[in-house]
C-alpha cells in the first residue's frame, strides 16, 4: 500500500497503478493528457508504484497544448508514410501555437497537397490506435530506424549520450523517437490543421540536404482553434509589410537585404516618433547627442563587443586600418563623458542618441522592419553614482509608462533578471543595485517577475514588454546596469572625497529600434494612423470642376495652419475618389459640392466611413487640433 497525493488530497492506494486508471478512478480524467510525477513528465499510460505527488496535466493548459502538438507531429509522420512510404522523417518538434516536421520527400509536397493530408491524419486518429511507449537500448533503437530506412533518425540515435534512455512510441505500423509524453489515444487529436509548407536544412544548416518543412497547429477544442484562425487571418490583414507597400511607406530590395528604403509617407511616421521622443528627452533633462558610425577595432576590442559578437559585426577597412560598423552606441557615449574631467556634482549624466546601428544577423531571421540589419536604437546612457541608482531608474520606469501609453499601449509585462553565477563586481554592488531596483519598481506600483540568475554578467537588468491588440508580446524596453564598460574604458569622475572612481553606467532603451516599434503601430493600428502620426490627414475632393476654385481656398487655409492636406481635383465620379482614399487610410475626406460653396461650409467623412456632416473651416481646424495636441488614438 502507498499514498499518493493529488491536489493536496492524499489517497491510499493498494497495489501498482496506471496514472490513467487512477485518475479515472477520483474523477480526475477530464481533459487530462500527461502527468506529473514528483515534478518530472509522464505518459498517461506509466504506472505508479510508490508514494509520490501526481500533477495532472490537462488539455487546456500550455504544457497539455504541447504535448497534444507534439502527438499531432507523429500523427502527420503517419500520413505522411501512409501516403509515401519512401519519405525519410527528420524531426518533428513543437513550436509556439503548434508543431512542424522535417521530412525529404522524393516527389515535393505543395500547400495543394496539405488537405488531403490533413483528411488522411484526420482518418488515422478516428482509428482511435492506443499511442505505446517503449525504452530501448540505442543497438535496439538503430534497428528499428535501420529496418525503416529513416536515414536521419539514424544521424540523430549517433548524437546521443551513452547512458540516455532512448524512448520510441508508436501507433499502428508507425514508429517514432521522442522523449514524450504523449496521449495514450490518437482519438484525442481532432482540433489541426496544416498550415504550410517551407524549406529546410538538415541541421539547419544551408551546405547540408535541402528538406522540406510542414507546419500545423493543433488545440484542445475546435473554439480554440478557430479563435486561432481567426486570429492570424487578423494578423495578416495588418501585416506591416503588405500595409507599407499598400500605403507607399516603405520597401526592401535584394541589394540591401535586412535595410529599408523608407518612402515620404513611411519616413513621415518614422520623424514624428523619433521628434516626439526627441522633445520627450529634452523636457527630461537629457543632453542629445550622436557618434560616429565606424569606430577603430581596437575601441571595441577593449569595450569587449569584438570578442562577443564578432558574428554580427560589419568590419571596414580604410588606409590598411581596420575598422567596425557600430552594433551599438555604448563605447561612443564613454567617449563623449571622458571629454574633461567629472565630478560627482556633475553626476547623473545622461545621454541619448538616436544611433544608427548594423548587425549581420542570419538572413533567414529577417522579417520586414520587425528583424532587420540597420536599424535605429532610441538609445541613452546615465552615468551616475550608485547611490543615484534608485532615483534614476524611478524615473526611467516612469518615463517607459508614460511614452507607451501615449501609443496605446498600457498591457506591460515587467521582468528583473537578477545576478548570474559569472560575473564582476563586487557583491556589495550587486546587493545594493538589485534591491534599488526592486524599490524603484515597487515605488512605480508596477507588478513583476523575477528571473533569478538571469542578468548579464555586467549587470541586473529590467526587461519591458508590450502586448498588443491581438495579444502578442513585444520586448521592447530594457534597463541595464553596467559595472564593467566604464572601466574597461576608462571612465571616472572626481567623488566628495577627491578620490577618483568609477561611475555606474545604466544602458536604457524605450522602444528598442524606431524601425520595429513602426512596424508594430503600423500591426496595431492596422494602418489607421492616430491623426498626429497619420502622413497626410487631410484629403479635399470636388463634385464637378465648378469648385475647384473653393477647394484650393481651403486647402491654403488648412496647410497655413500645419495640416498636412491634398487636394484631388480629378475628373473622376465623386464615390471612385472617395472609396481610393479611404483605402489609403487617410483620417479626413472633405467633399464639396455646389451646397458647400453656396453655405461657405465643409462636408467631413472619416476614413471609417462616419459622416460628420457640414461644418465651417474653423471648426473643423480646431478639431483636428485638439486631436493633435492630445495626440489622440482614434479620430
Ligand atoms: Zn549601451
Amino acid at each position: 500500500m502507498f499514498n499518493i497525493v493529488l491536489d493536496n488530497k492524499k489517497y491510499k492506494v493498494q497495489e501498482k497503478i496506471s496514472i490513467y486508471e487512477f485518475l479515472k478512478s477520483n474523477n480526475n480524467d477530464k481533459n487530462v493528457v500527461a502527468a506529473r510525477i514528483n515534478g518530472s513528465l509522464h505518459d498517461l499510460s506509466d504506472c505508479i508504484e510508490s508514494d509520490c505527488e501526481l500533477e495532472a496535466i490537462r488539455s487546456n493548459e500550455l504544457d497539455g497544448l504541447d504535448i497534444i502538438r507534439h502527438s499531432c507531429a507523429h500523427l502527420l509522420g503517419h500520413a505522411l508514410k501512409q501516403i509515401d512510404p519512401k519519405i525519410k522523417m527528420v524531426i518533428g518538434p513543437v513550436i509556439n501555437n503548434g508543431f512542424y516536421y522535417d521530412i525529404l520527400s522524393e516527389k515535393a509536397i505543395s500547400e495543394k497537397d496539405l488537405k488531403s493530408i490533413e483528411n488522411t491524419m484526420k482518418k488515422l486518429a478516428k482509428k482511435n490506435y492506443n499511442i505505446i511507449r517503449q525504452v530501448v537500448s540505442k543497438t535496439e533503437a538503430k534497428k528499428v530506424f535501420t529496418e525503416r530506412k529513416e536515414d536521419y533518425k539514424l544521424e540523430l540515435i549517433n548524437d546521443i549520450p551513452k547512458n540516455e534512455i532512448i524512448a520510441i512510441y508508436h501507433h499502428q505500423e508507425y514508429i517514432d523517437m521522442c522523449r514524450g509524453p504523449h496521449l495514450i489515444n490518437t482519438k484525442y487529436l481532432k482540433h489541426f490543421k496544416l498550415m504550410k509548407v517551407s524549406g529546410s536544412y538538415w541541421r539547419g544548416d544551408s551546405n547540408n540536404q535541402p528538406l522540406q518543412r510542414i507546419y500545423g497547429t493543433a488545440w484542445d477544442t475546435e473554439e480554440s482553434l478557430d479563435n486561432y484562425l481567426k486570429k492570424l487571418e487578423e494578423a495578416d490583414r495588418r501585416d506591416h509589410r503588405k500595409l507599407g507597400q499598400r500605403l507607399d511607406l516603405f520597401h526592401f530590395q535584394e541589394e540591401s537585404p535586412g535595410m529599408i528604403f523608407w518612402h515620404n509617407n513611411g519616413w513621415f511616421i518614422y520623424s514624428a516618433v523619433k521628434d516626439y521622443i526627441t522633445s520627450y528627452l529634452v523636457n527630461n533633462d537629457y543632453d542629445i547627442i550622436d557618434t560616429p558610425q565606424i569606430l577603430d577595432k581596437s575601441l571595441w576590442k577593449k569595450s569587449g563587443h569584438l570578442d562577443k559578437f564578432s558574428d554580427l559585426i560589419y568590419e571596414v577597412t580604410s588606409e590598411d586600418k581596420g575598422y567596425a560598423i557600430k552594433p551599438m552606441s555604448c563605447p561612443g557615449h564613454i567617449q563623449v563623458f571622458n571629454q574633461g574631467i567629472k565630478s560627482y556634482k556633475d553626476l547623473p549624466i545622461k545621454y541619448a542618441e538616436f544611433g544608427k546601428v548594423h548587425r549581420d544577423e542570419p538572413s533567414g531571421t529577417l522579417h520586414g522592419l520587425l528583424r532587420i540589419r540597420g536599424f535605429t536604437q532610441d538609445d541613452a546612457h546615465i552615468f551616475c553614482t550608485p547611490d543615484q541608482i534608485e532615483n534614476e531608474i524611478s524615473d526611467l520606469i516612469s518615463n517607459i509608462y508614460d511614452i507607451y501609453k501615449v501609443f496605446g499601449f498600457e498591457k506591460i509585462k515587467v521582468e528583473l533578471s537578477t545576478r548570474p553565477e559569472k560575473r564582476v563586481g563586487d557583491d556589495s554592488i550587486w546587493d545594493k543595485s538589485e534591491s534599488s531596483l526592486k524599490s524603484a519598481l515597487d515605488n512605480n506600483k508596477v507588478i513583476w517577475k523575477i528571473n533569478e540568475g538571469d542578468g548579464a554578467f555586467y549587470g541586473p537588468k529590467i526587461d519591458f514588454s508590450l502586448t498588443d491588440s491581438l495579444e502578442r508580446e513585444w520586448q521592447l524596453g530594457t534597463i541595464q546596469l553596467d559595472f564593467s564598460m566604464p572601466d574597461r574604458l576608462n571612465a571616472s569622475y572626481i567623488d566628495q572625497d577627491g578620490q577618483k572612481r568609477t561611475p555606474v553606467m545604466i544602458h536604457r532603451a524605450i522602444l528598442g529600434s524606431i524601425e520595429r516599434f513602426v512596424g508594430i503601430l503600423i500591426e496595431e493600428y492596422a494602418g489607421d494612423m492616430p491623426l498626429w502620426l497619420a502622413p497626410t490627414q487631410v484629403v479635399i475632393l470636388n463634385i464637378t470642376s465648378n469648385q475647384e476654385n473653393y477647394c484650393n481656398n481651403i486647402e491654403n487655409s488648412l496647410q497655413n495652419n500645419n495640416v498636412r492636406v491634398i487636394c484631388d481635383l480629378r475628373n473622376e465620379k465623386i464615390s471612385f475618389k472617395i472609396r481610393e482614399h479611404t483605402l489609403s487610410k487617410i483620417p479626413y475626406i472633405i467633399i464639396i459640392g455646389d451646397k458647400e460653396v453656396a453655405d461657405n461650409k465643409i462636408s467631413v467623412r472619416t476614413r471609417s466611413g462616419v459622416d460628420m456632416g457640414q461644418m465651417t473651416v474653423e471648426n473643423f481646424m480646431k478639431m483636428l487640433d485638439t486631436h493633435v495636441i492630445e495626440k489622440s488614438l482614434t479620430i
